[in-house]
Order: C-alpha cells, then sequence, then structure tokens
C-alpha cells in the first residue's frame, strides 16, 4: 500500500472539504474548523504527529477499522467519538450509534446507516460482518453529502440512499464488495462521485468498465496509480 499521502478539496456550501486518504479504510476529512477521523488505524498513518480530531468514527471492531491506540493519540478533550454498539467497550468516551440513529457535532450531521454482508460469509451461515451490528456513516458537510460505508455490500439499505454527493465505497471479496456489486450499487444510489475505498485492488479497468455508460457518476480511484 502506498504510504504517500493523498489529499483534494470538494466545494461546499461551508467552505472545502478537504480530504485526505491515509490508507485502507482510515481517512481525513478538514472542513470549517473541524477535523474528522474515520476508522483511523495505526498501520496507515503515524497519528502521534497528525494533528488532534474534533471527531472520530468507527464503523465497527474489526482491527482494520477500530484501534483504540489510533484514537487515544488522536483524542483531546472535546474530542467527540461515535462508533457501533459492539466497538463501545473498546473505546472510553464514545457514543455508540446504532444503524439508523444519528447524532451531530458543530454543525456536522452524523447518520449512522447499516454495513453488513449477504454473501460473504465466514463460515456457513456466519457473515464476515451481521446484519444490525457495524455502521456506514453519511456525514452532511453543508450542502454535501458523503457516505462513509463502511465494510457492506450492496444492500437494499445502500441501494436506497439518495442524495449522496461522494460516496466512499469498500472493493475487496469476500469481505465487502467485487466491481459489479459496487456498480450495481451506484446505478441504484447515483452518487456524482466515487471513491472505491478499502482496496487492495489497485486495478480501478473492471469497475471503469462497468460504468461506462453512467459518465455522471465519476470515478475516483485514490489507492492505484490510476
Ligand atoms: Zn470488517
Ligand atoms: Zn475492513
Amino acid at each position: 500500500m502506498s504510504r504517500e499521502k493523498k489529499q483534494e478539496s470538494i466545494p461546499t456550501s461551508g467552505g472545502d472539504l478537504r480530504i485526505t486518504f491515509l490508507g485502507h479504510a482510515s481517512l481525513v476529512f478538514d472542513w470549517k474548523d473541524i477535523l474528522v477521523y474515520a476508522d483511523p488505524v495505526s498501520t496507515e498513518a503515524d497519528f502521534a504527529a497528525l494533528p488532534k480530531a474534533d471527531v472520530v468514527l468507527v464503523t465497527h471492531g474489526h482491527f482494520d477499522h477500530l484501534d483504540p491506540k489510533a484514537v487515544a493519540l488522536l483524542s483531546k478533550p472535546g474530542t467527540e467519538i461515535f462508533c457501533d454498539p459492539e466497538s463501545r467497550p473498546r473505546l472510553s468516551r464514545a457514543r455508540a450509534l446504532k444503524n439508523g440513529e444519528a447524532a451531530s457535532s458543530r454543525g456536522l450531521g452524523i447518520q449512522a446507516v447499516p454495513a453488513y454482508n449477504i454473501t460473504g460469509m465466514r463460515s456457513e451461515g456466519v457473515p464476515f460482518h451481521p446484519r444490525g451490528t457495524g455502521n456506514g456513516y453519511i456525514l452532511t458537510f453543508g450542502d454535501v453529502r458523503v457516505y462513509v460505508a463502511g465494510d457492506t455490500e450492496n444492500t437494499p439499505e445502500m441501494k436506497a440512499l439518495k442524495n449522496i454527493d461522494v460516496a466512499f465505497l469498500p472493493m475487496m471479496r469476500p469481505y465487502t464488495m467485487s466491481p459489479d456489486m459496487i456498480a450495481d450499487a451506484v446505478r441504484a444510489m447515483r452518487p456524482k462521485i466515487l471513491y472505491p475505498y478499502h482496496t487492495k485492488d489497485a486495478d480501478a479497468e473492471p469497475l471503469r468498465r462497468l460504468l461506462r455508460d453512467v459518465p455522471e457518476i465519476e470515478v475516483r480511484f485514490r489507492y492505484g496509480g490510476n
């Protein structure tokens, strides 16, 4: 995985939203005076050297999403931590959000949405991500709605999401989605910008090919060279 920190800006009604791609599922959103970390994990960055968080979001308890040490390094008095209910005992001061629950912090809207497997099974009948445990988050930055999906497949709940401007969707079978599953999801959801993330697969071509006939969805790969 590239250690290079990739960064870009998206305009919103509250000023530019700056996104940093730390790697895998670790993202940083810098908007107005709020610094938001999603799934900060120590393999992706030196969190002791990064600015402290105003908000930390944890999608679920797997090691590549929940790293209590990274969260502690990012915490200062006033940092608000939101997580799924199962991760709550492993994080001091966190507030658990169930699927469907909403919160806000310093003008940032946070909505927890379901993240789960339909077909990806650890063993017969046991999904890698059972329904009702993990969260994705819809973040409202002014007039821009950003969906950070967490570890999930193209569920009916995902496909029913409306008014998503920017979608981070995980591409890694069997734990999350294949290019086909991502294409199916975004054909329904219609985000303006799609970032495949949580991916070891630097090959953008299969997904680009599947979405060639929907040029209004801009596919941005930030984890490969293309
Ligand atoms: Zn997971
Ligand atoms: Zn994962």
